[in-house]
């Protein structure tokens, strides 16, 4: 096994020097304190975000395996010493939700259109039933809830379809800190596959509203300060947009589904990560959004 591994790492050092494949999550990574109670762990350019209080630890997305999900926990353990009581999950994709198989002992929120996809999800690709109730929430909500842990005030808020129609993102008012898993992209071209576009949008301007200073992005590098992460979001926001306008140029002047995806180009976003991937998706989405053809 370990020999494996150790193959395994060097192919996917490889890979990820190659720059081939952006979905790839590297089992290790680094804990990063943001400010004093607030941490990120990264992998790869995957973030999960942890809140540090007197009384536990709260956890935004367990990320995408067993391997990655220990040494998070590992790293929390060593570094902030707490429990971790809850695990609050904002998208059901592998990448966020395999993980979750780590946290039999706490409590595991998600939004109840979280539990449903990732339940479709993990039927699809037939995961033994142990497993799925493993990975499941335990907590659903509808638009919100409220956390008090250790003199903390901690709002998990649903702010409508965005990047799925389930996700969740964690709010601290006190420390003007807001975590978006995947509702924020950094230097990554959107993925959208599950996404809605138009509520997207608006999910972002509610987030924009919100009395806070530090918004952590599920994808991507934070910043050294982290208050720059305000155009981070709003980099995207107006990549959003963008993607949004071009398509609906192209119904503008009567193109098809298919012509659209023929002709529209984002030049100015073509050299992220991400963008080869997904510019067919995200046209296509758009087009159905906006024609109101997508259920
Ligand atoms: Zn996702």
């Amino acid at each position: 096994m370990p020999k494996c591994t150790g193959v395994l790492q060097v192919l996917l050092t490889l890979v990820l020097l190659a720059g081939v494949s952006a979905a790839q999550q590297p089992a290790g990574g680094t804990l990063r304190q943001i400010i004093p109670g607030h941490y990120v762990y990264s992998a790869g350019t995957f973030n999960s975000g942890i809140i540090a209080t007197s009384e536990g630890v709260v956890v935004v997305d367990a990320l995408g395996s067993e391997a990655v999900a220990r040494a998070k926990r590992q790293a929390i353990a060593a570094t902030i010493g707490q429990p971790v009581r809850v695990l609050v999950s904002s998208t059901h994709h592998n990448q966020y939700s395999k993980g979750n198989l780590l946290y039999a002992g706490a409590l595991k929120i998600g939004h109840e259109n979280y539990r449903t996809d990732l339940l479709g999800l993990m039927q699809r690709e037939t995961i033994p039933a142990e497993e799925q109730l493993a990975r499941l929430p335990t907590v659903t909500f509808r638009d919100r809830m409220t956390l008090h842990l250790g003199g903390k005030e901690i709002r998990i808020l649903h702010l409508g379809r965005a990047h799925t129609r389930g996700d969740s993102i964690v709010f601290v008012p006190q420390d003007r800190i807001v975590y978006l898993s995947e509702l924020l992209f950094v230097n990554q071209f959107l993925f959208i596959n599950d996404g809605y576009g138009l509520d997207w949008l608006k999910a972002l301007d509610a987030v924009e509203a919100l009395d806070a200073d530090i918004f952590i992005a599920g994808h991507g590098p934070i910043p050294a300060d982290p208050r720059q992460t305000r155009q981070d979001l709003r980099r995207f926001r107006q990549m959003l947009a963008d993607v949004r306008d071009a398509v609906q140029r192209e119904i503008a002047r009567g193109a098809t589904e298919d012509q659209a995806v023929a002709s529209v180009r984002w030049s100015q976003y073509e050299k992220l990560q991400g963008y080869e991937a997904q510019r067919e998706t995200a046209v296509r989405r758009l087009y159905r959004q906006l024609t109101g053809t997508l259920p």
